[in-house]
């Protein structure tokens, strides 16, 4: 569709970053453009605003950009997905498997409550072992992940089976690779 085309044409492909072999999609092009931005901006929102959400959760750091946008567009407030020991607060923490290794992220413990309806926001779906940890970080604190959204998706790297295999099959990418 043509909203695809408009941000695919902003995406820049930048090989071997941040590690040999790993071809890097940059989004930062789509942010100086005015245009596009807000384009993103309006069809993440159209995916949401029959939610009835209580508030949008962005993954740190490229996440924040689009959910701080989504919050105010939608009316709606904005819960911080951060990684290990920048939280000031009380905090609770799930960790993931990574290829090497493991990475974890946190949430303040009073950043959602028990009856608040949530959408995930990042920037890019790869494996979904992020957006996974942070979507069940959020049911454990009590809300409920209605949907997750992000700008891109890596359909070959399957993220979407893994959010669908621990109980979050609403997902919505505006543009697939
Ligand atoms: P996953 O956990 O493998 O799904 O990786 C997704 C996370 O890594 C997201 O927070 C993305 O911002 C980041 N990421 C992975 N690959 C890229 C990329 O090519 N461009 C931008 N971000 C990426």
């Amino acid at each position: 569709n043509e909203t695809a085309k408009q941000i695919d044409k902003l995406i820049r492909n930048v090989p071997d970053f941040p590690k040999p072999g790993i071809q890097f999609k940059d989004i930062t092009p789509v942010l100086q453009d005015a245009k596009t931005f807000a384009l993103v901006i309006k069809t993440l929102a159209d995916g949401l605003r029959n939610e009835r959400l209580t508030a949008v959760a962005g993954i740190e750091s490229r996440g924040f950009i689009f959910a701080s946008a989504l919050a105010t567009e939608l009316g709606v407030g904005l819960v911080l997905l951060r990684k290990p020991g920048k939280l000031p607060w009380k905090t609770l923490r799930a960790t993931y498997q990574l290829e090497y290794g493991t990475d974890a992220i946190e949430i303040h413990e009073d950043a959602v409550k028990e009856g608040d309806r949530v959408a995930v926001i990042d920037d890019l779906l790869a494996t979904g072992g992020t957006a996974t940890a942070a979507a069940c970080l959020l049911r454990d604190a009590g809300a409920e992940v209605v949907k997750a959204m992000f700008v891109i998706e890596l359909d070959f790297l399957q993220g979407r089976e893994k959010l669908r295999t621990a109980g979050f099959p609403a997902i919505e990418s505006l543009l697939h690779y």
